[in-house]
């Protein structure tokens, strides 16, 4: 029938090597919650064998975290993330799109909106010269504006213009890829040069859509252009322990992860974590969609930061700080999330984080 791309299905020759990277086989070690199996009810899909109110193939295409861990361990060079999307268009059309996701995508498309929220929250802004500005996503602009304000203070040139929309990864994950696309080009004529971007779900999308060159996450383009952090982060008189989680995205569709490490370590001492480099739950509206799956997979991965003795866990995505931050909250660490921008201000000696507390008020999971 020709639903997915033949050259993207035909490239999987089931050897099974991505089974161990996986977080739901993981979970389950059901081999229909692994990427072999998924593409295996894709096939089942193309042939018309199985049909998309399969309740099988819905299941799994709504339990898969798109995280894309999946790709970099695939010697056949499957584009998991690109077959998801068209999955996903296939299940999630119209009024099979789950009410969360549905809401979140109607809103976020409608650019006077987020421009409103941007008067309330106030996230940065300013002119610059047109060769990069900083895009402001949607959901950082609402829960994390301060991120977008460190980013200004640490690159003081940067452009901020405030008429800027949603660049699209929330509908091409959620079953609107085609939307998707528009509103990444629309973002692209909105943000003149190159577009640095502090979430690295949306700088995969954007880079997808608008070519490479275009898009650089906030690591990426620090590092790029040598701009070297300065100072260090201290807590009670001595050097900050700090770890890193990576974003699937960033680290699986775009093969940035060693950039974020390299500036944590130049302010902070940088803290390895068993886990640090797979999915956190968050994974776009997953954790709004599938709550308790959310946090199975976010439980062992707290367990392992608070093991670690570290003060700080430092993201680099807005969905992992949202996902960390009330994780740790709801168990009453010590550890303190937070995105990397603002970890390197406090370096510089702008604006303090927030201190670890001294000591976990109750011990154990809330
Ligand atoms: S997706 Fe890649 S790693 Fe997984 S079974 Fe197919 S070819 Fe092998
Ligand atoms: S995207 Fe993540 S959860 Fe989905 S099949 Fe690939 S590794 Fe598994």
């Amino acid at each position: 029938m020709n639903l997915f791309d033949p050259q993207l299905l035909d490239r999987c020759i089931s050897c099974g090597f991505c089974l161990p990277a996986c977080p739901t086989y993981a979970l389950t070690g059901d081999e229909g919650s692994s990427p072999r199996g998924r593409i295996t009810l894709m096939r089942a899909l193309d042939t018309g064998v199985l049909d998309v109110d399969d309740p099988r193939v819905r299941e799994e295409a709504s339990f898969c975290l798109g995280c894309r861990a999946c790709e970099p361990v695939c010697p056949a060079g499957v584009q998991y993330g690109q077959l998801l999307e068209t999955w996903r268009d296939l299940e999630w059309a119209g009024r099979d799109r789950p009410l969360v996701a549905r809401l979140l995508t109607t809103v976020t498309a409608v650019t006077p909106l987020l421009r409103l929220l941007g008067l309330v929250r106030r996230p940065a802004r300013g002119a610059g010269p047109p060769d990069r500005s900083l895009m402001l996503g949607c959901v950082e602009r609402g829960l994390f504006p301060g991120v977008s304000r460190a980013v200004r203070r640490l690159l003081p040139g940067i452009a901020v213009p405030p008429a800027q929309g949603c660049c699209g990864a929330l509908h091409a994950h959620n079953g609107d890829s085609q939307r998707g696309e528009e509103l990444a080009h629309r973002l692209g004529e909105q943000l003149p040069g190159v577009v640095v971007t502090t979430s690295g779900g949306c700088a995969a999308h954007l880079a997808t859509v608008l070519g490479r060159e275009r898009v650089q996450e906030l690591s990426e383009h620090l590092v790029a252009t040598g701009t070297t952090p300065v100072g260090e982060v201290r807590v009670g008189g001595r050097r900050a322990r700090v770890a890193l989680q990576d974003s699937c995205h960033l680290r699986n569709g775009l093969g940035v992860a060693a950039q974020p490490r390299a500036l944590v370590a130049a302010v902070a001492d940088l803290v390895p974590v068993p886990g640090e480099a797979t999915c956190c739950g968050a994974a776009g509206t997953y954790s709004l969609l599938r709550p308790g799956d959310s946090r199975r997979i976010l439980d062992p991965k707290l367990d392992a930061v608070e093991a670690a003795g570290v003060d700080y866990v430092v993201t680099v995505n807005p969905g992992c700080l949202r996902q960390l931050d009330q994780g740790l909250r709801r168990r009453r660490s010590r550890v303190r999330a937070v995105h990397l921008a603002d970890l390197l201000l406090d370096a510089a000696g702008g604006r303090a984080l927030p201190r670890p507390r001294r000591r976990a008020l109750r011990a154990g999971r809330g």
